[in-house]
């Protein structure tokens, strides 16, 4: 530890994060010998300890886990590991090249020096480095509604990553809001222990587990779907802002049919508008969510049955989907006390955090503006972001592919780029 009257400390490289992102990363530096350190402001995976729900488990299958130099080897490639699993996985790879991780060393402040390379300040104390990688995740601080401060103190209110499990909650019904990975999860969590459910349901898309016997996921690798990068898709950028599909690894992996769900007795809304003496109005969307969340569901099953056809594949038929379910009206509001809620989950995302990053490399949005995570400010970097450059790069699948490309980048740099210590000025 040193403190602000002390030397700072040097490195050449600095990451930020030690999740896969920071870690994938570190692996290529370390490969290379070159002097680095990741900065962690808990431990190593972190977010995979505290920020999901005691039943999570992946969405994506256990294959797609394939950090560099290290690759899934359980037992269970097609499966979905459970919250424990992944902290093992990820504890697991930092542990296998001795990762140069400093946990408990929160970084809160960031910005460039006039000489070159960066000032950090740290917890700890502080550090020049000549580059940085920020990989501190795509989910930082949780979103509630402006109108969440209404709600009567009688109900309890949390955020979907402070959800644990339904014990933990007081009794009586749940109402979720927001249909996201999280939402639709989370009420299926509460809904399979026999919570009585409301679910506001947002405009989220849904994708089938498995079709014509394989893994969606399966289809869509084999398909090229996960390597064509955000600027040749006809959204461009804008996908970096888009909501991904909903489905569950749980149990083997399933569906969620939230028409199933509402069949069985969850009571479904549209998204949620506003709140007032405890009563909560929605929007009448339901009946428009769940059919276009069906229909890219299905859309994504036409693509699989081209390219089945186009490659000549003999595999099994399979009947598509018919809705089990549909809203007799649009409900246009819920009294919370009158149904017995206790409880709302807030459901709605998160929004990123860079305040402590004092570098000009952020949109009107707050979102930082880079192409495959390199900046226009000369040696900062970021890793690990929602479509940094393809689907998977918020995610295990792209991120080894994501970590290489940077990894070149920054070596490129160390080796022939700036100035190296101790000509970089103090
Ligand atoms: C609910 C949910 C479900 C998901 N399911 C899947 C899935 O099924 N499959 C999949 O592949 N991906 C999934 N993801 C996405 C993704 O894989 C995870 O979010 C993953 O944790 C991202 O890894 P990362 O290393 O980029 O970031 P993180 O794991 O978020 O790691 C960032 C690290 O940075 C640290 N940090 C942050 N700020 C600072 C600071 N200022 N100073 C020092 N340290 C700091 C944090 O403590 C954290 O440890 C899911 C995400 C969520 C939210």
């Amino acid at each position: 530890m040193n403190t602000s009257h002390q030397e700072p400390e040097r490195f050449d490289v600095v990451i930020v994060g030690a999740g896969q992102a920071g870690l994938s990363v570190s692996w290529h530096l370390s490969n290379a010998g070159v002097d680095h350190v990741l900065l962690e402001q808990a431990e190593v995976a972190h977010e995979w300890r505290t920020g999901r729900w005691d039943n999570f488990t992946l969405v994506t299958p256990n294959w797609q886990c394939k950090l560099p130099g290290y690759d899934y080897s359980g037992p269970d490639p097609h499966g979905f590991m459970t919250r424990a699993e992944v902290q093992a996985f990820v504890q697991g790879y930092a542990e296998s090249f001795n990762a140069p991780v400093r946990t408990g060393v929160e970084v809160t402040r960031l910005a460039q020096r006039d000489e070159g390379g960066f000032d950090i300040v740290t917890s700890t104390g502080r550090i020049i480095a000549r580059q940085v990688v920020i990989a501190t995740g795509g989910y930082h601080d949780p979103v509630l509604p402006a109108f969440a401060a209404a709600l009567p103190e009688s109900v309890t209110q949390l955020h979907s990553s402070e959800y644990r499990n339904p014990t933990d909650l007081p009794p009586g019904g749940v109402l979720v809001v927001g249909t996201g990975q999280s939402g639709t999860q989370i009420a299926e969590d509460l809904f399979l222990e026999g919570r009585d459910v409301h679910l506001a349901v947002g405009g989220a898309p849904r994708v089938a587990r498995f079709y014509r016997g394989r893994d969606c996921v399966a289809w869509l690798s084999d398909m090229g779907v996960y390597d064509v990068s955000v600027q040749q898709h006809a959204g461009g950028l804008s996908k970096r802002e888009s909501t991904n599909h909903y489905v569950t690894g749980r149990d083997g992996g399933r569906d969620l049919d939230l028409r199933a769900f509402a069949r069985d007795g969850m009571h479904l809304y549209g998204r949620a508008r506003a709140l007032q003496n405890g009563r909560i109005t929605f929007d009448p969307t339901l009946g428009a969510s769940l059919d276009y969340a069906d229909s890219v569901a299905e859309s994504i099953k036409d693509d699989i049955d081209r390219y089945i056809a186009r490659e000549g594949l003999d595999v099994p038929a399979e009947a598509r989907y018919i809705p089990v379910w549909q809203p007799a009206a649009e409900p246009a509001a819920l009294d919370l006390e009158a149904a017995g809620v206790a409880t709302v989950i807030w459901s709605i995302g998160y929004r990123a955090n860079y305040r402590w990053v004092h570098v000009g490399v952020f949109d009107g949005a707050g979102h930082p503006t880079h192409r495959r995570g390199v900046t226009d400010a000369e040696g900062l970097f970021f890793l690990g972001l929602p479509w940094l450059n393809s689907w998977g790069s918020g995610r295990f699948e792209a991120i080894a592919r994501d970590a290489g490309y940077l990894a070149d980048q920054l070596l490129g740099r160390t080796n022939a780029g700036l100035p190296r210590e101790p000509e970089l000025a103090r």
